[in-house]
């Protein structure tokens, strides 16, 4: 049953795959020189919405940078609140509370582990800019009440934080086309990443569109014009070429994980081990397959000894963490902070054989406690 120890995320068997297309996109790029940009950046915009359906893409620095840039483009700021999920990476609420904003944490389902949209109503105040859910584990939330939500409240702009789904879908739509701003990061470990920081808005609002150019270089509207307050949030050239023979593998890559994902969910049904589900609406990217485990520490140990890693996003709920906690109530999510305690991702990725699956599922078996 062990072996050598499985890869969590395989970037390497990637590029073994995809070698000379991105060798020969990359030299075309120190050839041309055009680092900040160039080309392949409009060139990766395009081809991005066309994926997408969406009608602007606008590649940014990071995913990071993408939020802040959709609240930017919002004017969101001081005495503004916006709500969101406490079971994220930090990077939602971060920008949130750097913009001088307070992030609202509304508690999660116990078995999608997305917004609780339910509880989404008894948050909005006069004060609410906007709906920000995350579209956690690669499975888009329960976006359509979330719309009917916002555009009962004043029409409230929805923002996904689709960092983790680029590539999921729902009700036939493509996350990131599913609300009025769609955010994305190509984080090399994310469903479809680069080889550094990357990422992307996404809109079909023309207004909006502009905000967000103009707002990646510096706030300017043409050269050494600038009409809004901005900041350097480019994707370099470099990234956008390594990231389009990617995106042309893409399709196969989310194939692969909706297979895994699917013999994952059947191995541990049949276990009786307790697991993230996917609604039947849409289809998760699994960027992470989650399990959840009373003993999370025993269960850790049992499989690093057989060579199975694996991962928590996230052990503590962003309102409990101490550069968060005076914004809000801290136990006012008790869903989120009972799950915090309990999940635990196991590798999943492309390039993960009938054989390195075997290896994970028997694992999960013999360490059922
Ligand atoms: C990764 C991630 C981000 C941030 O993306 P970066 O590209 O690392 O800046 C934001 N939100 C969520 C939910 C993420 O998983």
């Amino acid at each position: 049953m062990s072996g050598p120890v499985i890869p969590f995320i395989d970037l390497k068997s990637q590029y073994a795959d995809l070698k000379p297309e991105i060798d020969s996109r990359i030299q075309r790029v120190l050839d041309h020189g055009q680092y900040i940009m160039g080309p392949e950046v409009r060139e990766l915009e395009i081809a991005l919405e066309a994926f997408t359906g969406s009608k602007h893409c606008i590649t940014v620095a990071s995913g990071t940078e993408a939020l802040l840039i959709a609240l930017m483009a919002l004017g969101i700021g001081p005495g503004d609140e916006v709500i969101t999920t406490p079971f994220t990476f930090v990077a939602t609420a971060e920008v949130i509370v750097l913009l001088g904003a307070k992030p609202v944490f509304v508690d999660v389902e116990p078995d999608t582990c997305n917004i609780d949209v339910s509880k989404i109503e008894a948050a909005i105040t006069p004060r609410t800019k906007a709906i920000m859910p995350v579209s956690l584990y690669g499975q888009v939330s329960d976006m359509d009440e979330i719309n009917a939500i916002a555009e009962r409240h004043g029409n409230l702009p929805v923002i996904e934080d689709a960092a983790q789904s680029f590539g999921a879908e729902y009700k036939g739509r493509k996350s990131c086309n599913v609300s009025t701003i769609g955010c994305t990061s190509f984080f090399p470990s994310k469903p479809l990443g680069c080889y550094g920081d990357g990422g992307a808005i996404f809109t079909n609002d023309d207004k909006l569109a502009e905000a967000f150019r103009e707002i990646r270089v510096h706030g300017q509207a043409e050269r050494y014009v600038h009409t809004r307050l901005g900041v350097g949030g480019r994707m370099d050239t470099l990234q956008c070429a390594i990231m389009l023979p990617k995106l042309e593998k893409f399709a196969w890559e989310v194939q692969q994980r909706l297979e895994i994902g699917a013999r994952y969910n059947r191995a541990m049904d049949e276990l009786g081990i307790q697991r993230v589900v996917q609604r039947a609406d849409r289809t998760s990217v699994y960027a992470q397959y989650t399990v959840l485990v009373d003993d999370r520490a025993a269960f850790q140990t049992h499989m690093q000894q057989l060579g199975v890693p694996t991962a928590v996003h996230y052990p503590v709920p962003l309102n409990q963490q101490p550069a968060y906690a005076h914004l809000c109530c801290p136990d006012c999510t008790p869903v989120a902070a009972s799950l915090a305690k309990r999940v635990t991702s196991l590798p999943m990725h492309a390039y993960l054989d009938t054989a390195l699956q075997n290896r994970v599922v028997e694992a999960v078996s013999a360490g059922k406690i």
